[in-house]
């Protein structure tokens, strides 16, 4: 007799298969990286945040490749958002 084990797999997370869900959060500016100003909004606590068009996506995000533009320059909240981590899987639910 054999017997036959289906595996199935969860989708592998990686940004390349993603719509770029995280840069749909607020994102607050809390140290100076170097963000453009034209990117810049002020929350209604006086606070910086990266502006986010009607779309809800955040102002800097490139939206034919759905990458950063400023990556290089990109805020501090930004560069700790690991992929693979719980609020990446949540937004990923959330939105795709
Ligand atoms: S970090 Fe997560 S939510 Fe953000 S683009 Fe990558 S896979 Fe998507
Ligand atoms: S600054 Fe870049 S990484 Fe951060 S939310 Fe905007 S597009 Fe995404």
């Amino acid at each position: 007799m054999t017997i036959e084990i289906k595996v199935i797999s969860e989708p592998e997370i990686t940004c390349a298969n993603c719509q770029a869900c995280c840069c749909r959060l607020e994102v607050m500016l809390i140290t100076d990286t170097g963000v453009p100003k034209k990117y810049i909004a002020t929350d209604d606590w006086g606070g910086q945040v990266m502006n986010r068009l009607d779309d809800g996506w955040c102002a800097a995000l490139d939206r034919d490749t759905l990458m950063c533009s400023i990556y290089e320059v990109r805020p501090f909240i930004c560069r700790e958002f690991e992929m693979g981590e719980y609020e990446c899987i949540d937004e990923r639910n959330a939105n795709l």
